[in-house]
Formats: structure tokens, sequence, C-alpha cells
């Protein structure tokens, strides 16, 4: 047992500087962009931290102290199993693990600098994305729309090599497939997930084809397109996984034109009782040469040390995203110093994706617009019934969106023999309602990154807008005395106590459990943007 002990001590010694240095890393080259010493460093980091889970022997000590470890106390034996867990996707010969990973920067790399053809030249995917989003004449419209998903073919046959090596490997590990076994130490049990995405299917069919017939009916009339059906390029995004700005987002687009967006994340926080003046200090906010053009947050040394990059523009959407990747940094600069730094993490990438997701819904919240952003009632009351539709309509698209991608994905690990361009239209069909293109046999499916880049991983986008829900539902109906979540000082004590601070000492349904009273539920959901129409 002191063994046991022990190992756990000097793991924790033996990651923290590895951690800190992979991110120190992370964070010099998103600032830098193009730079192949800053890119080298970061890949000998990360090979130096993984390193760390793929020693074979150790893994075997770990097997035998399995049992063992169940009698630890709570915490030790909680850090033995994530430890654990960690090592389990990394026992693979070291010429496997490297396979592995170059066949993955292929991918990435193919996706970096692959441009279709479009109109006689060259496009890359944001000229094309911005065609969709823009462009009323709709056979220019399919055009961008079919080069978009030129890269497929370019993709799917090393996608789904790759996806045969996982498979090899999880099955020799003792998993039915990888998607199986990345769900389970996940510590997310299929079989409750997938029903729980069959009941979101059935509880928001009527309400998305509702909400998708006017929109379909007022993008027609924009393009002049006349046919029947619903033609995937009628969207504002290649997979219609979004709405479209045209739906009649633009007055909110106007609130933001005049505001200092990175004061209203201030003041909102602050309205919540947390105190983001040190994060403020410590991020990279702005636009600039080189720089990501993404926004992310990222914890450097789980001490305090924790960095937003995002590119603000004076917009809703850049609102909102200011407002989530703050989420994500209160619940890791909240987090409990007490607790050891194995568990002093978010208890699950869902749960500080839920309470990112949360922060962010606020820029259409008209509460929110009144006290945070200023508008006076009746500009709000003008407003909010719109921003309300808004929000909606972009959950519903979502959802139905992710369902189709979850459940394809599943299927993908399941066989990747199938005929899975058939597959792929077949939910795109049933789960989207946009009708297939005629007689069309390509591997549209192989041109979503997240497929290939981030496996397993997108039904936490759905489970943490879930959470979400459910968390603002109790804060409603037990924290908050005015029933609201702005401007109220007890909501940050409560995140903070309830869920920032018990990091990962539990597995995420627990936590959920304990600090809510009611483990992961679709309700408050379906209550807040299905069944409630503005
Ligand atoms: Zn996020």
């Amino acid at each position: 047992m002191s063994e046991v002990r022990s190992y756990l001590k000097q793991h924790d010694l033996l990651v923290r500087p590895l951690y800190q240095d992979y991110n120190q890393r992370y964070w010099d080259l998103s600032l830098a962009g193009d730079n192949a010493t800053l890119e080298r460093a970061l890949v000998g980091a990360k090979e130096r931290y993984l390193q760390v889970y793929n020693n074979r022997q150790e893994f075997a000590q770990l097997r035998q102290w399995r049992k063992e470890a169940e009698s630890l106390a709570p915490d030790e034996a909680r850090q033995f199993k994530l430890v654990y867990d960690s090592f389990v996707p990394n026992q693979m010969e070291g010429d496997v693990l490297r396979d592995i990973v170059a066949r993955e920067t292929q991918i990435e790399s193919v996706f970096n600098t692959f441009r279709a053809d479009f109109e006689g030249g060259r496009a890359s995917d944001n000229q094309l994305r911005d065609i969709l989003r823009k462009e009323t004449n709709p056979d220019r419209r399919k055009a961008a729309w079919e080069s978009t998903k030129q890269i497929g073919s370019e993709v799917a046959p090393l996608l789904l090599d790759l996806v045969r090596i996982r498979n090899r490997e999880a099955s020799r590990l003792g998993y039915p497939n990888y998607y199986s076994m990345m769900f389970e130490l996940q510590e997310l049990d299929e079989k409750s997930v997938f029903s729980l995405f069959d009941s979101l299917e059935s509880l928001s069919d009527a309400a998305f084809s509702k909400m998708k017939g006017g929109l379909d009916a007022k993008l027609k009339r924009r393009y002049g397109a006349s046919e029947r059906g619903s033609a995937p390029w009628l969207y504002a995004d290649p997979f219609f996984q979004e709405y479209p700005a045209a739906g009649g987002g633009e007055a909110l687009d106007e609130i933001f034109a005049n505001q200092n967006i990175e004061a209203l994340t201030k003041l909102h926080y602050d309205s919540i009782g947390l105190d983001i003046a040190s994060l403020l200090q410590r991020a990279d906010l702005y636009e600039r040469e080189g720089k990501s053009q993404h926004a992310f947050c990222l914890d450097v040394d789980r001490e305090g040390d924790v960095r937003v990059l995002c590119n603000v523009q004076k917009n809703e959407r850049w609102m909102s995203t200011m407002l989530h990747e703050f989420g994500h940094a209160v619940y890791d600069r909240y987090n409990d110093p007490g607790v050891p730094f194995l568990l002093r993490t978010p208890a699950h990438i869902l749960t500080t994706e839920a309470i990112a997701m949360l922060n962010g819904r606020m820029s259409k919240d008209p509460e929110w617009l009144v006290r945070i952003a200023g508008l006076s009632e009746a500009e709000a009351r003008r407003i909010s019934a719109g921003a309300r539709a808004v929000l909606r309509s972009e959950m519903l698209i979502f959802l139905r969106w992710a369902i189709t991608f979850v459940r394809f994905e599943r299927e993908m690990y399941r066989d990747p023999e199938q005929d899975l361009n058939r597959l792929w239209w077949e939910y795109v069909e049933r789960y989207q309602k946009v009708t297939p293109p005629r007689d069309r046999n390509l591997p549209d499916w192989g041109s979503k990154i997240h497929l290939a880049a981030s496996p397993a991983y997108y039904q936490n986008y759905v489970l943490g807008e879930l959470m979400a829900s459910q968390v603002l539902q109790f804060i409603h109906e037990n924290v908050s005395k005015r029933k609201s979540y702005v401007g109220n000082v007890e909501v940050g004590s409560f995140l903070t106590e309830k869920i920032f601070k018990p990091g990962s000492r539990y597995p995420w349904d627990e936590m959920l459990g304990h600090a809510t009273a009611e483990r992961l539920s679709p309700r408050h959901f379906i209550h807040q943007f299905i069944d409630t129409e503005p």
C-alpha cells in the first residue's frame, strides 16, 4: 500500500514540469504562428509527456496494484484510477505509436494545406465558407458547397486506415473497438449516452421540423431557389451545423458594434462574484499577424496561471466567445489548491464545456442585455424575442447536427468496411432533414476535421449543453433569490464550491449529482430551448 502511495507522489512530481512545459510551448507557438523552431519544441514536449504513459513495465506494475489501490483513501484511489486510465490508450509498441502519430499528422496537414478546385482556380476553405455565408446565386452556392467536400475524398482512405489501426490496438487491449474504449476511458457509459441521444432526438423532432420549415422558406426566397426539399447548399456552412446569420441575428451585432467587449466580460463575471482581473492581464485577446485565429483557454500549471487566447472583434459572436472562454478560465482559476495536483482539473471535458456554454449563452439573454450591456428596457424588449429565437434555433440546429455526427462516428468504428457514404446521407436526411443530392456516392463525411482529429469527442458538446441547462435551472430554483443568474454573487460561490473546487475528485456524474441533486437529465435543456417557443 505504501508503495502505491509513494508511486503516486513520484508520478505527481514527474508529470508536473512536463505538463507545464508542454502548455507553455503550446502557448508560445499559438502566439508566434508559423515557426519551425517552436513547432519542434512543442512536438518534443508532447513526446516527453506521452512517453511517461507509454512505459510497458510501469503499466504492468500498475496492473498488479489495481486491486490493492481500491482500498486506498478515496482521493488516492481516484488518482490511481486516473493515472491508470492515462496509461491504457498508450500501451502499444513504440513503432505503432509513432505510426499512428505520423498518420494523424499527415491528415492534419491535408486539412491545413488542401485547396479545392473552384471556378477554374484554387480556393481555401475560408473562401468557400465565405461564399456559403454571403452568395445569393443558388448555382454558385451549390458549386461552392461541392468544392468544400473535395477534401473528403483525400482524407477518407487515410482516416479509414487509421480507424482500422485504432480498432486493432483497442481490441488487443480487450475492448470491442476504439470508440468503446475511448468512452470507457472518458468515464462515459456508452449505452446511457446513446439512450440520452435517442430521447433528445424524439423530443426535438417536431420543434426542429417547424423551425427548419420557416428557415428554409426564408432562405429559398432570399436565393430565389425553387426546388422542393432542402438542398445542403441552402445553409451558411458546409454541414448545416450553424444558424445562418441571415436568419435574423443582425440586431444583436449592432448592439456590440460600439461596446468594449473586454469590459463587458469583466462586468459579467464581477456580477456573479468571480474576479477575472488577473486573468484578463494574462490573456492575449486581440488579433495580430501570425497569431492563432481561434479561441481557447489553457491552464498552464494548475496553480493559477490560466491564459485565454481570443481575437476579439466588436460583434455578438466574439462577445459570446469571450464569455465562453472565461467560463473555462474561472473553472481553472478557482480550483482548490488543497486538492492533489493530479485531481486539480475539471471533472470532465463536458463539465468545463458546460460552464463555458452557460456563460457564453448570456450575450443573447434579455436580462443580461439590460444589466450588463446597458440596453434600455424598451430596447431589450424590442430585441429579446428575436434574440431568444436565434438562440433556440442555434440549439436545435446544433443538436440535430451533433446527433448525425455522433451516431455516424460510432458506426464508423463499429464497422469501417460498411457503405459509409450511403450511411452518412441516410443520417443527414433522417436527423437534419436535409435532402441528399441525387446520385451522390462520395465520402462527404471525410471533410469534417473532428472525425479525424478529435476522435470520440463530439458527444461532450451535447452533454455540456445539457449540463449547462441543468446547472442554470438549479441556480434559478435554489441558489439565486431573485431567480436570475446575472447580478448574483451567490452564483459564483455556488459554482466555486460545488463544481470548481472538487476538481476531478469524483467522476463527473457524481459531482453533478452532488451539485444539482440530480444526475444528468435532458429535461432542463428540453424545457429551456425546445418546449418554450419565443
Ligand atoms: Zn469551450
